[in-house]
Protein backbone atom coordinates (compact mmCIF):
# COMPACT_ATOMS: atom_id res chain seq x y z
CA UNK A 1 0.00 0.00 0.00
CA UNK A 2 1.25 3.16 -0.81
CA UNK A 3 2.37 5.63 1.75
CA UNK A 4 1.07 9.57 1.85
CA UNK A 5 1.02 12.05 4.69
CA UNK A 6 0.40 15.38 5.53
CA UNK A 7 3.02 17.23 7.92
CA UNK A 8 2.01 20.27 10.13
CA UNK A 9 1.83 21.69 13.37
CA UNK A 10 -0.33 21.98 15.01
CA UNK A 11 -2.15 18.86 12.49
CA UNK A 12 -4.98 17.75 15.15
CA UNK A 13 -7.55 19.76 13.01
CA UNK A 14 -6.55 18.44 9.60
CA UNK A 15 -9.33 17.45 7.38
CA UNK A 16 -6.46 16.39 4.75
CA UNK A 17 -6.82 12.39 5.79
CA UNK A 18 -10.42 11.98 5.56
CA UNK A 19 -10.65 14.32 2.07
CA UNK A 20 -7.52 11.93 0.79
CA UNK A 21 -9.13 8.62 2.45
CA UNK A 22 -12.27 9.72 0.71
CA UNK A 23 -10.50 10.30 -2.73
CA UNK A 24 -8.96 6.62 -2.54
CA UNK A 25 -12.39 5.00 -2.12
CA UNK A 26 -13.22 6.84 -5.13
CA UNK A 27 -11.09 5.97 -7.34
CA UNK A 28 -9.89 2.39 -6.14
CA UNK A 29 -6.43 3.29 -5.31
CA UNK A 30 -4.78 1.31 -2.52
CA UNK A 31 -2.81 4.05 -0.71
CA UNK A 32 -2.62 4.98 3.24
CA UNK A 33 -2.64 9.08 4.29
CA UNK A 34 -1.94 10.03 7.87
CA UNK A 35 -1.65 13.33 9.55
CA UNK A 36 1.90 13.58 11.27
CA UNK A 37 3.02 16.06 13.95
CA UNK A 38 6.27 17.02 12.95
CA UNK A 39 8.09 19.19 15.63
CA UNK A 40 8.31 22.88 14.65
CA UNK A 41 12.29 22.69 14.46
CA UNK A 42 11.88 19.36 13.06
CA UNK A 43 10.66 19.25 9.87
CA UNK A 44 13.52 18.09 7.60
CA UNK A 45 14.05 14.91 9.44
CA UNK A 46 10.55 14.10 9.57
CA UNK A 47 10.23 14.12 6.20
CA UNK A 48 13.44 12.70 5.18
CA UNK A 49 12.55 9.87 7.60
CA UNK A 50 8.86 9.61 5.70
CA UNK A 51 10.94 9.36 2.53
CA UNK A 52 13.42 6.85 3.36
CA UNK A 53 10.72 4.70 4.93
CA UNK A 54 9.24 4.26 1.38
CA UNK A 55 6.58 7.62 1.41
CA UNK A 56 5.21 8.15 -1.96
CA UNK A 57 4.41 11.75 -1.48
CA UNK A 58 2.78 14.45 1.35
CA UNK A 59 1.17 17.57 1.58
CA UNK A 60 2.45 20.22 4.06
CA UNK A 61 0.36 22.55 6.01
CA UNK A 62 0.90 25.74 8.50
CA UNK A 63 3.92 26.35 9.44
CA UNK A 64 6.00 24.26 7.07
CA UNK A 65 5.18 25.43 3.84
CA UNK A 66 7.93 27.73 3.17
CA UNK A 67 10.81 25.13 4.21
CA UNK A 68 8.88 22.70 2.26
CA UNK A 69 10.07 24.78 -0.51
CA UNK A 70 13.74 24.59 0.55
CA UNK A 71 13.81 20.67 0.43
CA UNK A 72 12.45 19.98 -2.88
CA UNK A 73 14.80 19.48 -5.63
CA UNK A 74 12.71 20.26 -8.71
CA UNK A 75 9.73 23.19 -8.39
CA UNK A 76 6.96 23.66 -9.86
CA UNK A 77 6.32 27.15 -11.90
CA UNK A 78 3.80 27.97 -9.32
CA UNK A 79 5.21 26.92 -6.43
CA UNK A 80 8.63 28.84 -7.81
CA UNK A 81 6.58 32.30 -7.40
CA UNK A 82 4.38 31.25 -4.66
CA UNK A 83 7.76 31.03 -2.25
CA UNK A 84 5.97 28.23 -0.75
CA UNK A 85 5.15 24.11 -1.10
CA UNK A 86 2.29 22.11 -0.29
CA UNK A 87 2.71 19.08 -2.27
CA UNK A 88 5.88 17.01 -2.54
CA UNK A 89 6.34 13.84 -4.58
CA UNK A 90 8.90 11.37 -4.82
CA UNK A 91 9.89 10.88 -8.49
CA UNK A 92 11.24 7.77 -10.13
CA UNK A 93 14.86 9.19 -9.75
CA UNK A 94 14.88 9.39 -6.15
CA UNK A 95 14.55 13.55 -6.02
CA UNK A 96 11.84 14.99 -4.56
CA UNK A 97 9.26 17.66 -6.80
CA UNK A 98 7.82 20.60 -4.80
CA UNK A 99 4.71 21.91 -5.64
CA UNK A 100 1.89 24.07 -4.28
CA UNK A 101 -1.74 23.48 -5.48
CA UNK A 102 -3.58 25.96 -3.45
CA UNK A 103 -3.94 28.73 -6.14
CA UNK A 104 -5.50 25.74 -8.63
CA UNK A 105 -7.79 24.65 -6.10
CA UNK A 106 -8.87 28.47 -5.65
CA UNK A 107 -9.34 28.74 -9.77
CA UNK A 108 -11.06 25.16 -9.73
CA UNK A 109 -13.50 26.17 -6.74
CA UNK A 110 -14.60 28.82 -8.46
CA UNK A 111 -14.67 27.24 -11.74
CA UNK A 112 -17.12 24.73 -9.82
CA UNK A 113 -19.21 27.36 -8.97
CA UNK A 114 -19.27 28.44 -12.57
CA UNK A 115 -17.25 31.80 -12.22
CA UNK A 116 -15.19 32.16 -14.83
CA UNK A 117 -12.18 34.96 -14.46
CA UNK A 118 -10.95 35.60 -17.98
CA UNK A 119 -12.02 39.37 -19.06
CA UNK A 120 -13.13 40.09 -15.27
CA UNK A 121 -11.66 42.57 -12.57
CA UNK A 122 -10.27 41.01 -10.15
CA UNK A 123 -9.37 42.62 -6.46
CA UNK A 124 -7.09 40.02 -4.09
CA UNK A 125 -7.08 40.67 -0.70
CA UNK A 126 -3.70 40.37 1.22
CA UNK A 127 -0.22 39.45 0.29
CA UNK A 128 0.93 36.57 2.44
CA UNK A 129 1.59 33.20 1.72
CA UNK A 130 -1.93 32.21 0.12
CA UNK A 131 -2.28 35.32 -2.00
CA UNK A 132 1.56 34.65 -3.13
CA UNK A 133 0.28 30.61 -3.94
CA UNK A 134 -2.84 32.45 -5.89
CA UNK A 135 -1.11 34.64 -7.98
CA UNK A 136 -0.06 32.47 -11.40
CA UNK A 137 -3.24 30.41 -11.37
CA UNK A 138 -5.37 33.49 -11.57
CA UNK A 139 -3.10 35.28 -13.97
CA UNK A 140 -3.74 31.81 -15.85
CA UNK A 141 -7.46 32.44 -16.14
CA UNK A 142 -6.61 35.84 -18.10
CA UNK A 143 -8.19 38.55 -15.62
CA UNK A 144 -9.01 41.70 -17.84
CA UNK A 145 -7.24 42.86 -14.19
CA UNK A 146 -5.71 41.83 -10.90
CA UNK A 147 -5.19 44.09 -7.87
CA UNK A 148 -3.63 43.10 -5.28
CA UNK A 149 -4.22 45.45 -2.09
CA UNK A 150 -2.81 44.53 1.16
CA UNK A 151 -2.31 46.60 4.47
CA UNK A 152 1.17 46.53 4.65
CA UNK A 153 1.48 48.31 1.16
CA UNK A 154 5.13 47.11 0.20
CA UNK A 155 3.62 43.87 0.11
CA UNK A 156 1.09 44.39 -2.41
CA UNK A 157 3.80 46.07 -4.99
CA UNK A 158 6.38 43.32 -3.85
CA UNK A 159 3.88 40.66 -5.27
CA UNK A 160 2.74 42.87 -8.16
CA UNK A 161 6.16 43.07 -9.30
CA UNK A 162 6.87 39.41 -9.16
CA UNK A 163 3.74 38.49 -11.17
CA UNK A 164 3.78 41.11 -13.84
CA UNK A 165 5.57 39.35 -16.29
CA UNK A 166 2.24 36.91 -16.29
CA UNK A 167 -0.30 39.16 -16.62
CA UNK A 168 -2.06 43.12 -15.48
CA UNK A 169 -1.41 43.02 -12.32
CA UNK A 170 -0.78 45.82 -9.81
CA UNK A 171 -0.37 46.38 -5.52
CA UNK A 172 -1.61 49.12 -3.70
CA UNK A 173 -2.95 49.88 0.06
CA UNK A 174 -6.51 49.44 1.24
CA UNK A 175 -6.53 53.65 0.96
CA UNK A 176 -6.06 53.06 -2.82
CA UNK A 177 -9.19 51.10 -3.86
CA UNK A 178 -11.63 52.40 -6.22
CA UNK A 179 -14.85 52.69 -4.49
CA UNK A 180 -16.35 51.16 -7.93
CA UNK A 181 -17.94 47.40 -8.26
CA UNK A 182 -15.56 45.31 -9.33
CA UNK A 183 -16.67 41.17 -10.84
CA UNK A 184 -14.29 38.99 -7.99
CA UNK A 185 -13.42 39.84 -4.67
CA UNK A 186 -11.16 37.06 -3.21
CA UNK A 187 -9.82 37.74 0.45
CA UNK A 188 -6.88 35.94 1.19
CA UNK A 189 -5.67 37.78 4.57
CA UNK A 190 -6.15 35.93 7.46
CA UNK A 191 -8.77 38.71 9.37
CA UNK A 192 -11.85 36.34 8.93
CA UNK A 193 -9.85 33.98 11.81
CA UNK A 194 -10.02 37.11 13.92
CA UNK A 195 -13.51 38.11 12.95
CA UNK A 196 -12.02 41.29 11.23
CA UNK A 197 -12.39 42.75 8.12
CA UNK A 198 -9.66 44.26 5.44
CA UNK A 199 -11.20 48.23 5.28
CA UNK A 200 -12.36 48.26 1.88
CA UNK A 201 -14.62 50.55 0.33
CA UNK A 202 -18.60 48.98 0.26
CA UNK A 203 -18.57 50.38 -3.21
CA UNK A 204 -16.44 47.17 -4.74
CA UNK A 205 -19.78 45.49 -4.05
CA UNK A 206 -22.80 44.90 -6.61
CA UNK A 207 -24.87 42.54 -6.34
CA UNK A 208 -23.00 40.64 -9.05
CA UNK A 209 -19.39 40.91 -7.46
CA UNK A 210 -18.45 37.19 -6.35
CA UNK A 211 -17.35 37.54 -2.80
CA UNK A 212 -14.94 34.57 -2.10
CA UNK A 213 -13.07 34.16 1.55
CA UNK A 214 -10.11 31.66 1.42
CA UNK A 215 -10.75 31.00 5.31
CA UNK A 216 -13.91 28.63 6.35
CA UNK A 217 -15.27 27.43 9.44
CA UNK A 218 -18.46 26.93 11.40
CA UNK A 219 -21.10 29.13 9.71
CA UNK A 220 -20.07 32.66 7.79
CA UNK A 221 -16.64 34.09 8.42
CA UNK A 222 -16.54 37.44 8.73
CA UNK A 223 -15.74 38.55 5.19
CA UNK A 224 -18.75 35.88 3.65
CA UNK A 225 -21.14 37.71 5.95
CA UNK A 226 -19.88 41.13 5.17
CA UNK A 227 -20.40 40.48 1.56
CA UNK A 228 -24.14 39.36 2.19
CA UNK A 229 -24.71 41.76 4.29
CA UNK A 230 -23.56 44.24 1.23
CA UNK A 231 -25.69 42.76 -0.82
CA UNK A 232 -24.12 40.41 -2.99
CA UNK A 233 -25.74 37.28 -4.42
CA UNK A 234 -22.40 35.10 -4.47
CA UNK A 235 -20.57 34.92 -1.09
CA UNK A 236 -18.18 31.80 -0.98
CA UNK A 237 -16.12 30.33 1.47
CA UNK A 238 -12.72 28.39 1.09
CA UNK A 239 -14.00 24.89 1.90
CA UNK A 240 -13.97 23.66 -1.69
CA UNK A 241 -10.38 25.34 -2.06
CA UNK A 242 -9.72 23.27 0.54
CA UNK A 243 -11.37 20.05 -1.20
CA UNK A 244 -9.88 21.19 -4.57
CA UNK A 245 -6.17 21.99 -4.09
CA UNK A 246 -6.59 18.15 -2.29
CA UNK A 247 -7.61 16.66 -5.36
CA UNK A 248 -5.07 18.62 -7.81
CA UNK A 249 -2.21 17.16 -5.02
CA UNK A 250 -3.73 13.38 -5.40
CA UNK A 251 -3.96 13.83 -9.60
CA UNK A 252 0.06 15.04 -9.11
CA UNK A 253 0.49 11.95 -7.12
CA UNK A 254 -1.47 8.92 -8.77
CA UNK A 255 -1.93 10.47 -12.36
CA UNK A 256 -6.37 10.31 -11.65
CA UNK A 257 -8.31 13.64 -10.44
CA UNK A 258 -10.95 12.41 -7.74
CA UNK A 259 -14.20 14.49 -7.80
CA UNK A 260 -14.83 17.08 -5.09
CA UNK A 261 -18.00 17.50 -4.67
CA UNK A 262 -19.48 14.46 -2.21
CA UNK A 263 -16.44 15.20 -0.45
CA UNK A 264 -17.18 18.81 0.26
CA UNK A 265 -21.12 17.80 0.91
CA UNK A 266 -19.84 15.43 3.92
CA UNK A 267 -17.53 18.19 5.54
CA UNK A 268 -20.03 20.45 5.00
CA UNK A 269 -22.32 18.46 7.39
CA UNK A 270 -19.39 17.83 9.44
CA UNK A 271 -18.71 21.36 9.81
CA UNK A 272 -22.67 21.82 10.49
CA UNK A 273 -22.90 24.02 7.94
CA UNK A 274 -26.02 22.06 6.18
P1 LIG B 1 -0.19 34.80 5.94
O1 LIG B 1 0.09 34.94 7.39
O2 LIG B 1 0.92 34.43 5.02
O3 LIG B 1 -0.78 36.21 5.38
C1 LIG B 1 -1.79 36.88 6.09
C2 LIG B 1 -2.34 38.04 5.27
O4 LIG B 1 -3.47 38.56 5.97
C3 LIG B 1 -1.38 39.20 5.07
O5 LIG B 1 -1.64 39.80 3.81
C4 LIG B 1 -1.77 40.15 6.21
O6 LIG B 1 -1.47 41.50 5.95
C5 LIG B 1 -3.26 39.96 6.22
N1 LIG B 1 -3.93 40.26 7.48
C6 LIG B 1 -3.83 39.60 8.66
N2 LIG B 1 -4.64 40.15 9.59
C7 LIG B 1 -5.28 41.19 8.98
C8 LIG B 1 -6.24 42.14 9.42
N3 LIG B 1 -6.72 42.12 10.67
N4 LIG B 1 -6.68 43.06 8.53
C9 LIG B 1 -6.21 43.07 7.26
N5 LIG B 1 -5.30 42.19 6.79
C10 LIG B 1 -4.83 41.27 7.65
O7 LIG B 1 -1.41 33.79 5.85
P2 LIG B 1 -1.80 32.87 4.58
O8 LIG B 1 -1.67 33.71 3.38
O9 LIG B 1 -1.07 31.59 4.64
O10 LIG B 1 -3.35 32.52 4.88
C11 LIG B 1 -4.34 33.51 4.73
C12 LIG B 1 -5.74 32.91 4.83
O11 LIG B 1 -5.96 31.99 3.77
C13 LIG B 1 -6.03 32.15 6.12
O12 LIG B 1 -7.35 32.47 6.52
C14 LIG B 1 -5.94 30.70 5.70
O13 LIG B 1 -6.76 29.88 6.53
C15 LIG B 1 -6.50 30.79 4.29
N6 LIG B 1 -6.09 29.66 3.43
C16 LIG B 1 -7.07 28.82 2.97
C17 LIG B 1 -6.75 27.75 2.17
C18 LIG B 1 -7.85 26.85 1.69
O14 LIG B 1 -7.55 25.76 1.15
N7 LIG B 1 -9.11 27.23 1.83
C19 LIG B 1 -5.36 27.45 1.78
C20 LIG B 1 -4.40 28.41 2.29
C21 LIG B 1 -4.77 29.47 3.11
P3 LIG B 1 0.00 42.10 6.28
O15 LIG B 1 0.88 41.68 5.15
O16 LIG B 1 -0.21 43.57 6.33
O17 LIG B 1 0.42 41.52 7.60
Amino acid sequence: MDQYAVFGNPIGHSKSPMIHTFFARQTAQNISYQAILAPTDGFDSAVTEFFQQGGKGCNVTVPFKEEAYRFADQLSPRAKIAGAVNTLKKLDDGGILGDNTDGEGLVQDLLLHGVRLQGKRVLLLGAGGAARGALLPLLDQNPAELVIANRTESKAHQLAELAKAYGPVSGCGYGEVKPEPVDIIINSTSASLSGDLPPIPAEVVSQDTVCYDMAYGQGDTAFVAWAKAQGSKYPLDGLGMLVAQAAESFAIWRGIKPGTKTVLGELRRNLGQR
